[in-house]
C-alpha cells in the first residue's frame, strides 16, 4: 500500500485551497488530493453566488466571522496575482419599509463589531443615487463585496498545488477509513472501479455535503459531536437581461430569523446577468439540483417588494445549489467546524464540517488555519 504524507478528502474550492497552502508552504510532504468526479468543484463550489463577502452577519469571534474577515482581502489578492475575474461591485442590504431600518441598522453593528471595513448607512434619497430603480427607505452599503469566476479560482488553485508536487486524484472515492498505526488507511473506489487504498499520515476531511460521512467513517459519533449535516436546498431564478441593466449592485433585503438564509436577493455574475436567490428548501437528499418552476410566484412576490420593475415574465428557473447546513438546536446559529480531532484520539484527522456561505470567500483563511494545524503537529 502506497504511503503518504497527507491525504485531503474533496476538490472543492476548501479542499483545492487546503492542498495549494500545504503544498505552498511544505512541497516536500508527499500530499493527494482524493475527489469522487471527475474534475473539481462539481458540487457546491459550483453552485453558489460567487459573492465576495464582507462578513457582516456573523455572530463576532465565530470562525464564519472571522475567516470571512481574513478571507475577502486574501481573495482578492490572489485574484490580482493570478489573473482571476472579479468586480468589486458592492452590496446594498435595503430596508423596503420603515419598520426594517431596525434590522439593517442591527446587521450594520454586527458588521462594525466585527471588523468588516468599507460600511456605510444611506438613507433612501442616497440609495436612489445609487440605485434609482430600488424601492428602498435606507441601505447598508458595503464596499468591499464583490463577485468572483469560482471557476477560475479552483483552477488557480488546483494548478498551484500541481506546481508544488500535491497530486489530484479525481474518480477516487474514498469508502472507508481504519485507524493505523501510523496514521489511517483510507480506501477507494478508483477510476476503473476497483477498489484499493493509501496510507497516509495526516488525513484532512474537506468533503462538504458529505463531510459528516467521512467523519463517521473515521469512528467519530457524528450527532454526539454535532456534525450532521441536514442539506438545505437554495434555487435561484435568472432576470431577463433588459432588467438585470437596471441594477447596479447586489441589492439584499434584511437576512431571515437565526440567519436561515439571506433572504432571496439579486446576485449578478460577471457578465452582468442578474439573478435572484438562493432561497431556502428543506430537502431530503444531499444533491437534489431540480429548480421547481412552480417557485417562481414566490420569487416574484420576493422581488415585488422592492424591485418594482420586475414581472412575473422577466423570472426563469435557473439553477439550485445544497448548502452543508448543521443540524443546530432552532434558534442558534451554526458555525463552521474546523478541528484537530485529539479529542476523540484521531491524531492527524482534521475536519471541516458545515463549512457553508461564507465558504468560497473565506477558503483562503480556512487553508491557512487547516495548513497552521498541520505544521503545528508535524
Ligand atoms: C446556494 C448557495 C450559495 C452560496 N453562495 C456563496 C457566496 O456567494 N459566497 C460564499 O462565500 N459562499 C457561498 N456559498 C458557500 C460556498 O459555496 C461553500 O462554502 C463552498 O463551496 C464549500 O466548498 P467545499 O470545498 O467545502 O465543498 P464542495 O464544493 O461541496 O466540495 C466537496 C467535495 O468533496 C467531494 N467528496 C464528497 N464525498 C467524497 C468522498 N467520499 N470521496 C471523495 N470525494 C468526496 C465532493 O465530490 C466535492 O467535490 C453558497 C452555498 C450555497 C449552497
Amino acid at each position: 500500500m502506497e504511503k503518504l504524507d497527507i491525504a485531503i478528502v474533496g476538490a472543492g474550492v476548501v479542499g483545492l485551497a487546503v492542498a495549494a497552502e500545504i503544498a505552498r508552504r511544505q512541497d516536500e510532504l508527499a500530499t493527494i488530493v482524493l475527489e469522487r468526479h471527475g474534475k473539481f468543484g462539481q458540487d457546491t463550489s459550483s453552485r453558489n453566488s460567487e459573492v465576495i463577502h464582507a462578513g457582516m452577519y456573523y455572530p463576532t469571534g465565530s470562525l464564519k466571522a472571522k475567516l470571512c474577515v481574513a478571507g475577502n482581502p486574501l481573495l482578492y489578492a490572489f485574484c490580482d496575482s493570478n489573473d482571476v475575474p472579479y468586480q468589486r461591485i458592492g452590496k446594498l442590504i435595503v430596508a423596503r419599509e420603515e419598520t426594517e431600518i431596525a434590522a439593517i441598522e442591527k446587521v450594520y453593528d454586527q458588521g462594525v463589531a466585527n471588523g468588516v471595513p468599507g460600511l456605510t448607512m444611506l438613507d433612501g434619497a442616497a440609495v436612489k443615487e445609487r440605485e434609482p430603480n430600488v424601492q428602498a427607505v435606507a441601505a447598508i452599503f458595503s464596499a468591499t463585496t464583490g463577485i468572483i469566476d469560482s471557476h477560475k479560482l479552483m483552477a488557480r488553485l488546483e494548478h498551484q498545488a500541481t506546481a508544488n508536487f500535491a497530486m489530484l486524484a479525481y474518480k477516487h472515492e474514498v469508502t472507508a477509513v481504519r485507524l493505523a498505526a501510523d496514521g489511517y488507511e483510507v480506501s477507494f473506489l478508483g477510476p476503473d472501479g476497483r477498489a484499493d487504498a493509501i496510507g497516509c499520515r495526516w488525513l484532512i476531511n474537506c468533503a462538504g455535503l458529505y463531510a459528516d460521512k467521512i467523519a463517521a467513517m473515521c469512528g467519530i459519533d457524528t450527532a454526539a459531536a454535532g456534525y450532521d449535516i441536514n442539506p438545505v436546498k437554495g434555487e435561484y431564478f435568472s432576470v431577463a437581461m433588459g432588467k438585470s441593466k437596471l441594477m447596479n449592485h447586489l441589492i439584499y433585503p434584511p437576512p431571515l430569523h437565526g440567519l436561515k438564509g439571506l433572504g432571496t436577493h439579486v446576485t449578478k455574475s460577471l457578465d452582468g446577468r442578474a439573478r435572484l436567490g438562493p432561497n431556502v428548501v428543506n430537502a431530503t437528499e444531499r444533491e437534489d439540483y431540480d429548480v421547481d418552476p412552480g417557485h417562481l410566484e414566490e420569487f416574484y412576490q420576493a422581488a415585488a417588494a422592492y424591485l418594482p420593475f420586475i414581472g412575473r415574465g422577466d423570472l426563469a428557473p435557473d439553477m439550485a445549489g445544497m448548502r452543508p447546513k448543521l443540524r443546530v438546536p432552532e434558534g442558534t446559529v451554526a458555525d463552521f467546524i474546523i478541528r484537530h480531532e485529539t479529542e476523540w484520539g484521531l491524531p492527524g484527522l482534521v475536519n471541516l464540517v458545515g463549512i457553508e456561505s461564507p465558504g468560497l470567500t473565506a477558503c483562503l483563511a480556512i487553508a491557512r488555519q487547516v495548513a497552521d494545524i498541520v505544521d503545528a503537529g508535524l
